[in-house]
C-alpha cells in the first residue's frame, strides 16, 4: 500500500527543520493499529498491521514519498523561555490528504534521536505510548479536538527511565503539529520573512477564511477558548499546557502527565513536575490566555504599524474569557440537563461546583448519575447534593426533556489514572489484553453497557493514582 503523501511542510525552508531519518530498532512488534482511524485516513487497517507497515511505525523503513523531518520550534516552559526545543524524539514523516480532503501530519514519536534531541535518547518507553493512545482517542470518542493515534508498536529494544523499560514507539496523527512555539521560535530571531511564511502555511491549512494574520488570532483564540471549555466540561487536566504543547490548529496536543479528575477539586495537579500547580484544573484558561498572549505577541510584525496593532492583538485575546464563558456556560448547562437559557443557570452550576469541591464528589460520576438519580451518593455528605437538588428539581421543571439532554452531555467512562495505569503495567508484563478492553470500552464513553462492568468505578482507596509524569 503506498500512499500519495503531500508534505507541503517540508517544501518550506530549511530553516524550518532538519532532516532526519529514524534510527532502526532491534526488533519491530506490533501493538495496535487503530482501524476506524486508519479508514477515515483512506488506509488498509489489515495492511498496516502487517510486517511492512509495522516496520515503517517502528522506523525501520520509510513508506514512500515520506519526506521526514524534525521541526524546530521554540517555547516558554512553565514560564520560563526556551529558545530551542523541537522535535528531540519525534519525526513527521508526511502529510497525508484523507479521502475527504482533509490534510494530516503523520508522525512517530519515539523514532531516535535528531538535532533537537539535547541530552534526550529520542526513544519512549511503552507506558508514555499507550497513555498517549488510551487518553487521545478517549478524547477523540468524546468529540474534543485532538491529535489521533494511528498505530503503537514495540521496538524489542530497552529504554532506560531510572530503570529498564520495553521501547515502543506511537504514530500521531495531527492537523498538523504546528505550535504556539513555532511561532516563538521564528520571532525570537526577528525572522519576520518565516514568520509570513508560516502564518500564510497556517492560514491555508487550518483558517482558510482569515485573510489577515490578525484573522488568524481572531481564529486561534476562539478555537482555544473553545477547546479548553471541553477540557474542563471533562475534568480533563492537561498538566503541561507549555506553549510548545499548544497547538494552531486547536486540538489538544501532548499527553505527557494529563490526567482525568476523579473526586472534583479545581486546584487539582497530577503532575509531577507542576509544583506550583501553575497548570491546575482550574487555572487552565488563563494559561491559555496568557499563552495567546504569546502568540499575539509573535503577529505582530505582521501586522502593521506598532500601536493599532498592539492594540488590535490585545483586544482580540481579550475575547478569550468571553468566548470560553459561553461555551463553558452552553456545555455546562446540557451537564446539568438544561437547554433552555436563563439568567440564573450559571450560579446553578456553580452552585453544583462547589458542593462537589467540598463533598469530594467524583467529577464524572456526580453529572452522569445526575440522569439516574444516582449523584447525591458521590458526595461525601449526600445532604451536600440534596441542598442544590431542590433549586435544580424546580428549574428542571421547564425543560422538556432534561434526561435525554444529561445522557447526551455526560460521559460514563474517562480513561480513569488507575485504568491507564493498569493497562501499562500489564503490558509491560507482556499482556495487552487490558490495553485492548479499556480502549474498547472508552470507544463508546457515553453508552452504558454490561461488557464495561467496573469501567465507570472511581478508583478503590488503594488504587487512586495522585502523580503522573512527564512522557519521556
Ligand atoms: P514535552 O515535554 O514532551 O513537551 O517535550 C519537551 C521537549 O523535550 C521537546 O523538545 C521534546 O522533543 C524533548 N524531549 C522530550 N523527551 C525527549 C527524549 N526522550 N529525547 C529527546 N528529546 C526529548
Ligand atoms: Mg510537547
Amino acid at each position: 500500500m503506498t500512499i500519495a503523501f503531500d508534505n507541503s511542510y517540508a517544501r518550506l525552508p530549511d530553516r524550518f527543520f532538519v532532516r532526519q531519518t529514524p534510527a532502526a530498532v532491534a526488533e519491530p512488534g506490533l501493538i495496535a493499529v487503530n482501524a476506524p482511524l486508519a479508514r477515515a485516513l483512506g488506509l488498509d487497517p489489515d495492511l498496516l498491521a502487517r510486517p511492512d507497515w509495522v516496520a515503517i511505525f517502528a522506523g525501520n523503513a520509510l513508506p514512500e514519498g515520506a519526506a521526514p523531518i524534525a521541526q524546530a520550534y521554540a517555547g516558554h516552559q512553565f514560564g520560563g523561555w526556551v529558545p530551542q526545543l523541537g522535535d528531540g524524539r519525534a519525526l513527521l514523516l508526511g502529510e497525508i490528504v484523507a479521502p475527504d480532503g482533509r490534510r494530516f501530519d503523520l508522525q512517530l514519536k519515539g523514532s531516535g534521536p535528531t538535532a533537537f534531541s539535547r541530552r534526550g535518547d529520542g526513544r519512549a518507553w511503552i507506558g508514555p505510548v499507550l497513555r498517549e493512545y488510551i487518553v487521545s482517542e478517549a478524547m477523540a470518542a468524546l468529540g474534543v479536538p485532538t491529535t489521533r493515534a494511528l498505530a503503537a508498536v514495540t521496538t524489542g529494544e530497552i529504554v532506560w527511565r531510572e530503570t529498564a523499560l520495553p521501547g515502543a514507539v506511537l504514530a500521531r496523527v495531527a492537523a498538523s503539529h504546528i505550535r504556539v512555539g513555532t511561532f516563538q521560535y521564528f520571532a525570537a530571531r526577528d525572522d519576520t520573512e518565516a514568520l509570513r511564511l508560516l502564518t500564510d502555511h497556517v492560514i491555508a491549512r487550518h483558517y482558510p477564511d482569515a485573510e489577515t494574520p490578525l484573522d488568524l488570532l481572531d481564529r486561534v483564540v476562539a478555537a482555544q477558548a473553545r477547546l479548553i471549555a471541553r477540557w474542563m466540561s471533562l475534568g480533563f487536566i492537561h498538566g503541561v499546557m507549555n506553549t510548545d504543547n499548544m497547538a494552531i490548529s486547536g486540538e489538544t496536543i501532548d499527553y505527557g502527565p494529563c490526567a482525568f479528575m476523579d473526586a472534583y477539586h479545581p486546584a487539582k495537579v497530577f503532575s509531577s513536575i507542576d509544583q506550583f500547580g501553575r497548570y491546575a484544573y482550574g487555572n487552565q484558561p488563563q494559561i491559555a490566555l496568557w499563552n495567546l498572549a504569546q502568540f499575539a505577541s509573535c503577529l505582530l510584525p505582521l501586522m502593521g504599524e506598532e500601536g493599532p496593532a498592539v492594540e488590535a492583538a490585545t483586544e482580540s485575546i481579550n475575547r478569550l474569557p468571553e468566548i470560553y464563558g459561553a461555551e463553558w456556560l452552553r456545555l455546562f448547562r446540557a451537564k446539568i440537563g438544561l437547554v433552555s437559557e436563563e439568567p440564573g443557570d450559571r450560579a446553578l452550576i456553580e452552585a453544583l461546583l462547589s458542593r462537589m469541591a467540598e463533598g469530594r464528589a467524583d467529577f464524572t460520576r456526580t453529572f452522569s448519575g445526575l440522569a439516574e438519580g444516582a449523584a447525591a451518593a458521590e458526595f461525601s455528605d449526600p445532604s451536600l447534593f440534596d441542598g442544590w437538588a431542590a433549586d435544580w428539581t424546580a428549574r428542571l421543571a421547564r425543560e422538556a426533556d432534561p434526561k435525554a439532554t444529561l445522557r447526551a452531555a455526560n460521559p460514563v467512562y474517562i480513561p480513569r489514572n488507575h485504568r491507564v495505569e493498569e493497562a501499562i503495567r500489564a503490558a509491560v508484563a507482556g499482556d495487552l489484553a487490558p490495553f485492548h478492553r479499556l480502549n474498547a470500552v472508552l470507544a463508546r464513553p457515553f453508552d452504558r453497557r454490561a461488557e464495561a462492568e467496573g469501567y465507570d468505578a472511581a478508583p478503590a482507596e488503594v488504587e487512586i493514582v495522585t502523580r503522573t509524569f512527564c512522557g519521556t
